[in-house]
């Protein structure tokens, strides 16, 4: 206990002398005059986001959504610090030409989750910025809940109830679903058994109406809002004649280790966008998670750039496979954005975010 108690107290105080830091550095004018520098103009900036809230996603998950609200308040900081928001192939040509313009930014979503066309799509047209949605494409084309993170979802939204495992998991038990810690971890072994049982789609889409069912949890209505679901082929018809890039996520959100399995996923991905828009020749990493050999594969593959969820600037000189992505969540103050709008961020020390050992494969 006492490491976690020790380590935890490290952190806040990291982060509070972090946010000293900036808020001097805003005072003083410093990030004000980094961003009409001539350094930060050899730089680009690119922000990742994954969903903005239909209704209640933010409060169960606010690393994966922001609000509405606080997304639409990004904007409007973007735009007050004055940013050239560039689509993403004209930015990364600009960038390896030394040609960008000053305090550039481009805006990516990751996965392509239906609530991009519902909620944030509308705010960037009033804004008339460009986009980039990194499309997993499997539960697009089998449109309905995304199984592992609706799995999450409905056990939160059951959280004052006790859920009956028979035949959701391995064990049978009762599982009072208040404490986070157990509901974490029996959205674990639920996802562990469906998978070992090798569930279909379908009989996966079943036990997310017996969990909803057995908690009492109106599923008809987060049915009818779409929450947790992927774009459909309509909808991204729609957004690319609207002018949003479709790229390469992934057909299941994997990055096989196999170099056949990976291009077989680049491939089905790919299949899937060229449907209804132009040939991707971009790709973010699924959990931001890469190794170094990918990039010959990715290469192989007529891919031009990747990109992680390590936060920084990409210069000309980034490696092509390795471009940083500020991943900007609801837990990110609005005076750290401006950090690393302005590139000052860049020069604060920086804890490593560890990468999970056990990763879901989460879309399929
Ligand atoms: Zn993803």
């Amino acid at each position: 206990m006492a490491t976690v108690s020790s380590s935890v107290s490290t952190m806040s105080v990291f982060r509070t002398a972090k946010l000293l830091t900036l808020n001097a550095a805003r005072t003083l004018g410093v990030l004000e005059a980094l961003r009409r520098s001539e350094w930060r103009q050899n730089q680009l900036l690119i922000l990742a986001y994954h969903g903005v809230s239909q209704h209640d996603e933010h409060l169960w998950n606010n690393e994966l959504f922001v609000s509405p609200e606080c997304f639409a308040e990004r904007m409007r900081a973007l735009e007050q610090y004055g940013c050239r928001v560039l689509q993403l192939n004209e930015a990364l040509e600009m960038l390896w030409a030394n040609a960008l313009p000053p305090c550039s930014v481009v805006l990516t979503f990751d996965d392509g989750g239906c609530d991009f066309y519902r909620q944030a799509f509308p705010i960037l047209r009033h804004f008339g910025w460009p986009a980039t949605v990194y499309l997993t494409s499997y539960y697009s084309g089998y449109n309905r809940p995304v199984f592992d993170v609706m799995c999450s979802y409905l056990l939160w939204k059951g959280r004052d109830r006790v859920l009956e495992t028979s035949g959701l998991m391995a064990n049978t038990a009762k599982l009072a679903l208040k404490d986070p810690a157990i509901r974490e971890s029996a959205v674990r072994d639920i996802q562990l058994f469906a998978r070992e049982s090798r569930f279909s789609a379908t009989q996966k889409d079943d036990l997310l109406n017996t969990i909803a069912d057995r908690l009492d949890v109106d599923y008809q209505t987060i049915l009818a809002k779409r929450i947790l679901h992927l774009l459909s082929p309509a909808e991204l018809a729609e957004l690319s004649v609207g002018g949003v890039d479709i790229q390469l996520h992934t057909h299941r959100h994997c990055a096989p280790k196999s170099r056949d399995y990976f291009l077989a996923e680049l491939e089905e991905n790919r299949d899937v966008i060229t449907k209804f828009t132009k040939v991707p020749h971009h790709f973010a990493y699924p959990h931001g998670v890469y190794e170094e050999h990918f990039d010959e594969w990715l290469g192989s593959f007529e891919v031009l750039s990747a990109t992680t969820c390590e936060p920084g600037l990409a210069t000309s000189l980034s490696n092509h496979y390795k471009l940083p992505r500020l991943v900007d969540t609801s837990s990110l103050e609005l005076l750290e954005l401006e950090g690393w709008v302005s590139g000052f961020s860049t020069f604060l020390p920086r804890k490593r975010v560890a990468i999970p050992s056990h990763i879901p494969p989460f879309y399929y």
